[in-house]
């Protein structure tokens, strides 16, 4: 075993992955996983759905199994690090501790967007992030006469689908006029705003929230357009910003939009490298930074990173790719599109059954699938081929997706 120490500060997916992988690539140093959560490292997205439920157990959720951290070597401390010295190459923990390193990964992930209008401090007023919040939350959807969900992106979608789930009488508020229109466009966000509403979610879109009422806790919401809602639970889902303070001033680690990384996810601190949500990491595909805040990421990133402490040069550029479960639809997304692209829908949205691809000039930059399975190879394959292909032939269900790129140029 050599003298050389990992310091791996996040010990969730990004950061957990990133230990497994440093090991498995032969890194023979110590690995010093850093956590500020009590639980062992374990995978969010169950908790806005099956978990939320009280479907499955929050223990379900973990990235590794028991013993997974001891047989490996990997040292996990419970902890926040509250400063990073870059060019001493030492980080500070709340306990006064400190750690020397050779290399470090920053995995620190992102935190919920608070609300900031009069009544945000108000009991009953939540966010979702962690298992805790998670549990929390379950038991504070089924005390609930009525729950105001804020915010209509993936996580106010899924809470206010699981809370439905649960029986609860929900009401989704959003400034636009669809749910998850900022990403998918208005067409799409229909299918969304349908479900919600086939599920009995009653929606108030295209309205901000301008202020929460209540003696001591919340019971109604006060929309800008003076109308009110009542409810004694508020979910706010309003966005996310990543967690930088261990790259605060002085540090010496560029910081913008998130922590700033190269290819190989290497910040501008030789052998400190930032993986997971909080890395705004340079994207060779699309020859810009690029932070996502989403599972897949976050796994490959960590053991892109892990790797490359080890010693390799591996170069991140997959697709991003995420996924989200909302009552009966089920849906994937991989890659990244603008606002410009067009549309181009093979199947049937009224059946919610559909593959959506959006495009310029033919060239595919997204693709969705919406309960239709076992296509994002093919739908990977359509966006990487980087050529134009007939809108038509996308569209056509009666030719596969894998042969739209492969027999079709313009
Ligand atoms: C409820 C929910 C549902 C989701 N559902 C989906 C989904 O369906 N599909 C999808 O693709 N994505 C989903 N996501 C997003 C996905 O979970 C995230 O992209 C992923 O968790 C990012 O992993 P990460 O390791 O980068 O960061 P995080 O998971 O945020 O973990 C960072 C960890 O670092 C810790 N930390 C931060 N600062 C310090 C410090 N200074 N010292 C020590 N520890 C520190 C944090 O406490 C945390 O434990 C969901 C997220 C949530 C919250």
């Amino acid at each position: 075993m050599s003298h050389r120490t990992l310091a791996i500060v996040g010990a969730s997916v990004a950061g957990a992955k990133a230990a497994e992988a440093a090991r498995e690539s032969g890194y023979d140093g110590r690995v010093v996983l850093i956590g500020d959560e009590a639980a062992a490292p374990y995978e969010r997205p169950p908790l806005s759905k099956a978990v939320l439920r009280g479907e499955a157990e929050p223990a379900s959720t973990r990235v590794h199994p028991d013993g997974f951290y001891d047989e490996h070597d990997i040292e996990l401390v419970t902890d926040r690090v509250v400063a990073i010295d870059s060019s001493s190459r030492r980080l500070a923990l709340s306990d006064g501790d400190t750690l020397a390193f050779d290399a470090a990964i920053l995995a620190t992930g992102a935190e919920p967007r608070r609300l900031a209008v009069p009544g945000a401090e108000l009991e009953g007023v939540r966010y979702l992030r962690s298992v805790d919040d998670s549990n929390g939350l379950r038991g504070a959807i089924r005390a609930a006469s009525r729950v105001a969900v804020i915010g209509a992106g993936w996580i106010g979608s899924e809470v206010a689908a699981s809370a439905r789930q649960m029986g609860a009488d929900v009401v989704l508020i959003a400034p636009t006029p669809v749910p998850l229109g900022h990403v998918l466009g208005n067409e799409i966000g229909e299918v969304f705003r349908r479900l919600h509403a086939d599920h009995g979610v009653q929606l108030r879109l295209g309205v901000g929230v301008g202020e929460l009422r209540g003696s001591g806790s919340v019971e109604e919401v006060v929309l800008t357009d003076g109308a009110t809602e009542a409810a004694d639970l508020v979910v706010a889902g309003i966005g996310v910003t990543p967690r930088t303070e261990v790259a605060g001033a002085g540090c010496g680690l560029a910081v913008d939009n998130g922590i700033v990384a190269d290819q190989h996810l290497e910040t501008n601190v030789a052998a400190i490298y930032a993986a997971g949500d909080v890395a705004n990491a340079w994207h060779p595909r699309y020859g810009r930074h690029v932070r996502v805040e989403h599972w897949a990421n976050a796994l490959n990133q960590g053991t892109t990173a892990g790797r490359n402490v080890a010693g390799r040069r591996e170069v991140y550029d997959r697709l991003p790719y995420f996924f989200s479960d909302q009552y009966d639809l089920g849906m994937e997304y991989v890659g990244l599109s603008s606002s410009s692209d067009e549309l181009v829908v093979r199947g049937d949205l009224d059946a919610r059954e559909f593959v959506a691809f959006w495009h310029r000039d033919g060239v595919v930059s997204a693709a969705m699938n919406v309960n239709v399975w076992d296509v994002v190879e093919d739908l990977k394959a359509t966006i990487t081929a980087d050529r134009p292909v007939d809108p038509d032939r996308l569209a056509d269900p009666k030719i596969e997706i894998g042969d739209v790129v492969g027999a079709t140029s313009r």
